[in-house]
């Protein structure tokens, strides 16, 4: 199947370049083909698909870097509280009484609010990967499936279901794959972190964990394991470019340097983190030591929304709060940190429109006017910093068109809602 955007705005990375220019793209079944001028019309006429793309803005499709696909029962009802109470009165009391049935629910409405807000792989901790791996390919969505394991709490993925499944799906040739991921290094004995440590090592996946989130998730880890989180992911071969961390608001500079040296990517959640009164990661500091960082949502229990646009412009915003300096983290960097890293820390080829790169793309409606007036060389700023969900007009993964015309063109969406409403309403009833 050969697909056509034509006349598109183009905002991409092509290596450390931000393109800002009209163009067209060429897709062959999922990879881009060509990325070329205006004027290619034997090239478009012999094209199964041709969009045209003259009101839009055309980037790479987004990566949420951390994101939790439920348990979206407690959007909403969980607020305002520190978290631990928070964690104690509604996070673990919905994991403990989750059944399949729900974790079903909430992959669907979370993937379906993903796609929607222009996000074509999501880095998701969740339960029962087997579901999520389904669902995947059922909305068409890349969902990099990293099980919360734990060991100490019974109520999560044992570390023996986790490998089991790390096993099954490590020859899938859909959308959905299943890496190794735990909770929290306190949430695990010795025993579950080997058994994981290896498991990625065997099957040549990548590990994500919460790290350094809150002081008191550091103190817990000095607690069991005697030493700060970077020595123990050293002690159990963990420290190395397969470590993908969420949050890391209270790491030491030392530690940051660490994290430089071997490679370790972070996920950046400043909604999350500011939300639930966590703190301001030193992202500036991380950048400036070379970490790859990424951008996430975190859940909907603690963002309430996984809009990938509402993440880059707090990633810009927060970093200028603290510092005084509006010339920090700018909208291209944001912009990278949310296609180009992301990629690279999940190993994919994409995140640029560029030959050979696997067809994910976002069509933003260039005539909307929160986007308006739009000029080829703001047209960065206008993705960043005005941009929101509702101005998504097509979604292609995979060198499919999953979103057009801001819907879903496989699933009902109504009966997605309908069904996350009434699993929903179930397991608050349960707690
Ligand atoms: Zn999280």
């Amino acid at each position: 199947m050969k697909t056509v955007i034509k006349d598109a705005i183009l905002v991409s990375f092509v290596d450390d370049t931000l393109i800002q220019k009209r163009g067209s793209i060429f897709v062959d079944n999922s990879i881009i083909t060509k990325v070329g001028e205006l004027d290619q019309e034997t090239r478009v006429s012999s094209a199964d698909i041709i969009i045209d793309g003259k009101d839009t803005i055309l980037t790479p499709g987004f990566v949420n870097l951390h994101c939790h696909a439920g348990p979206t029962a407690i959007r909403g009802i969980a607020e305002d509280l520190p978290l631990t109470k928070w964690l104690e009165t509604y996070v673990n009391p919905a994991h403990r009484v989750l059944r399949k049935e729900d974790a079903l629910a909430d992959y669907r409405l979370a993937y379906l609010e993903m796609l929607k807000s222009g996000i074509t792989h999501v880095l998701d901790m969740y339960r029962f990967p087997e579901i999520g791996v389904k669902v995947a390919d059922e909305l068409g969505i890349r969902s990099t499936l990293v099980p919360y394991t734990a060991d100490v709490y019974d109520y999560f993925e044992s570390p023996k279901n986790t490998v089991k499944n790390v096993h099954s799906f490590s020859n899938t040739t859909g959308l959905g794959r299943v890496w190794v991921g735990f909770e929290h290094i306190s949430y695990c004995t010795e025993s579950c972190l080997e058994q994981l440590s290896n498991a990625a090592l065997e099957y040549n996946t990548g590990i994500h964990t919460h790290e350094y989130e809150t002081l008191d998730f550091v103190e817990n880890d000095v607690k069991r394991y005697g030493k700060r989180p970077i020595d123990i992911f050293k002690q159990f071969k963990m420290l190395n470019q397969r470590l993908i961390l969420a949050h890391c608001v209270w790491p030491t500079p030392e530690e940051l340097q660490a994290m430089a040296a071997a490679g370790v990517s972070v996920a950046h959640n400043p909604t999350s983190n500011m939300k639930l009164a966590s703190g301001i990661a030193p992202v500036t500091e991380m950048l400036q030591f070379g970490i790859n960082v990424g951008i996430g949502t975190d859940g909907v229990k603690e963002n309430n929304r996984l809009d990938i646009f509402q993440e880059m412009k707090n990633a810009s915003l927060v970093q200028r709060a603290i510092s005084g300096n509006a010339t920090l983290m700018k909208a291209a960097e944001v912009f990278r940190m949310a296609t180009v890293n992301g990629n690279y820390a999940l190993k994919m080829k994409a995140g640029q429109l560029r030959e050979g790169y696997l067809a994910d793309l976002v069509l933003i409606d260039a005539k909307a006017p929160n986007i308006n007036p739009l000029y080829l060389e703001n047209s960065i700023s206008a993705v960043v910093y005005s941009a929101h969900p509702g101005n998504i007009v097509d979604v292609m993964v995979n060198g499919n068109i999953i979103i057009e015309n801001g819907k879903h063109v496989i699933v009902d969406e109504a009966k997605i809602v309908e069904s996350a409403r009434e699993a929903g309403a179930s397991l608050l009833k349960r707690i």
